[in-house]
């Protein structure tokens, strides 16, 4: 019982285009190994917690002035690590932040898609690329996948010469399914998209293809892509998202952007973060060999493993998806149904939480699965 309950959202006026529509909801659910939001499972060192306490606690003493609009200190940061990533001279004029990449994308949209304009994705693929379509009335066009999951470049190429979408999202690697788009492929989607070709890059630290980055000078009139510090760099519960783009793309989010979206607290620990971010990132090589361990073992025991080149994979075949997503979490693995049918993903854990995945999908294999 709640104040108000006798309402339900029928009663209220709600933009009709988002009738029907259901929330973003990865269920969060106390069990004892949790692999089905793609985080990094090695939890941050005690010197990086050290760190951002104190850079908090100093933070913390100018809480009541508004933080720093622009998040230049930060942004700064960011170029400089993302330039020594991609060995691209990017600058402060190149980085954009806000809470999440969510964010960044839902920024994206209000900038270059809204009413009368549409966006174009690749599917099956991130499952909020539509739904922030949705946010901004920006029509969604879903385009097909190959049925392996690979992105035909072919097929991508005509599906946006039909309907000339004004954003188009590529995710690389892409989730749920886990391969990456090789950047000559990036390039030929560039060379026909009439609008911004926003490469969704949030696992491009466990890919092994070059990152999207080094196209920004070639196409810096259509390209933004899109990184976050919630996988590989651990932060996903310090919410920080990130661009790189050219700096007109920067200024159309000024356009956009809720002013002091980044709060002071935020700013100064993901800048604290990112101090330590050889030693958070030397966990990325950890754990492209656990995936590499847990496909083999998959594999041998007879699941078809989507090939990955990130920190998740899609497997099955299940006659009933939810159903085993069900006998999984009845052993305490949360893992993920994505709402193919009969396939489950499972993201990479520490290697006793992998260990006891693979018991379970072991038992699991010797059942009607
Ligand atoms: N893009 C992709 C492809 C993702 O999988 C996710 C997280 N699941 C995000 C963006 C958003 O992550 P965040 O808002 O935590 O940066």
């Amino acid at each position: 019982m709640s104040v108000g309950d006798k309402y339900t959202l029928a009663d209220l006026p709600l933009r009709e285009s988002l009738r029907g529509k259901s929330a973003y909801g990865a269920p969060q659910l106390q069990v004892p190994v949790v692999l089905n939001t793609n985080e990094n499972p090695h939890p941050p060192t005690q010197a990086l917690v050290d760190d951002v306490a104190k850079a908090v606690g100093s933070a913390a003493e100018d809480l009541h002035r508004y933080p720093d609009r622009d998040a230049v200190d930060l942004r700064t940061d960011l170029a400089a690590y993302l330039a020594g990533a991609t060995g691209v001279p990017l600058t402060v004029d190149n980085l954009w932040a806000a809470n999440g990449s969510n964010e960044v994308l839902q920024q994206i949209l209000q900038a270059f898609g809204g009413p009368g304009r549409s966006a174009m994705g690749f599917v099956p693929s991130y499952s909020m690329h539509p739904i922030i379509s949705d946010g901004t009335q920006t029509t969604w066009i879903a385009a097909q996948r190959a049925d392996d999951f690979g992105l035909d470049v072919d097929v991508a190429i005509a599906a946006i010469t039909e309907h000339r979408p004004d954003v188009v999202f590529v995710t690389s690697p892409n989730n749920p399914t886990g391969a990456s788009v090789p950047v000559e492929e990036i390039a030929a989607i560039l060379r026909v998209a009439p609008g911004i070709v926003v490469v969704d890059e949030a696992y491009g630290e466990f890919s092994s293809q070059v990152s999207a980055v080094t196209l920004l000078d070639e196409f810096g009139d259509k390209l933004i892509v899109s990184r976050t510090m919630s996988k590989a760099f651990a932060f996903a519960g310090g919410r920080l998202g990130y661009l790189a783009a050219s700096p007109a793309v920067i200024e159309a989010i000024l356009l956009v952007r809720l002013p002091y979206h980044l709060s002071v607290l935020t700013q100064a620990a993901a800048r604290a973060a990112l101090r330590h971010s050889a030693e958070t990132l030397g966990s990325v090589a950890t754990l492209i060999s656990e995936r590499e361990r847990v496909v083999a073992a998959l594999s041998a025991m007879g699941y078809d493993v989507v090939p990955s080149d990130a920190n998740f994979i899609l497997f099955g075949e299940f006659t009933d998806a939810p159903a085993t997503w069900q006998r999984y979490l009845g052993d305490g693995v949360l893992i993920r149904d994505v709402g193919i049918p009969g396939r489950l993903r499972a993201t990479i854990g520490l290697a006793a939480e992998n260990d006891v995945f693979l018991s379970v999908s072991e038992k699991l294999a010797g059942t009607d699965r």
